[in-house]
């Protein structure tokens, strides 16, 4: 039998965080924008910007479609890898939750496969792109409940408020 991994939540900044991997809440364009992604490149420092030009000037011409998941150097950061990927704009007529599950999926099999045992994840598409705080939480704490992806022993949402961590409590409680 496979563990699942430990959900742990932690109130604060994801670039603080010391972790195998750490999910940055990136767009399709790979090269920067706000909220975590901002915060991710300006802490890890240029190295990480370096490796995403190489990614869209490789494999990602066209960017990360949203929903997946991609890896590159952590920089100056307190981990070993920065797992990029892309969560939906939320759509009130839409329903995108499979677009939004699939990139704590994909990103957890990515850390995975470098073999990561502890990951780090912010509350992907909660900020700019405007998905609900209870829904966001739900889907995130559902997707990685059902994901078995050894090595990965521990899975931390780092939540920036106290709102965002009370709507994962209460999702981790259910
Ligand atoms: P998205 O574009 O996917 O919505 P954002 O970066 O705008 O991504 O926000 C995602 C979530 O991360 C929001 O809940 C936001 O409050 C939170 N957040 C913003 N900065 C940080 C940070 N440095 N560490 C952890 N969480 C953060």
């Amino acid at each position: 039998m496979t563990t699942r991994p430990t959900i742990v939540l932690v109130r604060g900044d994801i670039t603080e965080q010391h972790a195998d991997v750490l999910v940055n809440a990136a767009n399709s364009s790979l090269l920067g924008g706000g909220g975590v992604d901002g915060a991710i490149h300006r802490r890890g420092g240029p190295e990480i910007l370096s490796a995403c030009r190489d990614l869209r000037a490789s494999h990602y011409g066209k960017g990360l479609p949203t929903g997946q998941a991609v890896a590159t150097t952590a920089g100056r950061l307190h981990a070993r890898h920065v797992v990029h990927t892309v969560g939906p704009v939320w759509s009130p007529t839409q329903d995108r939750s499979a677009l939004l599950a699939s990139c704590y999926e994909e990103s957890l099999r990515v850390a995975a496969e470098l073999g990561a045992r502890t990951v780090a994840f912010p509350a992907l598409s909660t900020g700019v792109y405007g998905w609900p705080l209870d829904d966001g939480a739900r889907i995130a704490v559902r997707s990685v409940r059902a994901a078995a992806r050894p090595p990965v022993t521990e899975v931390r949402f780092v939540l920036f408020d106290e709102e965002a961590y009370a709507r994962f409590d209460e999702a981790l409680a259910a």
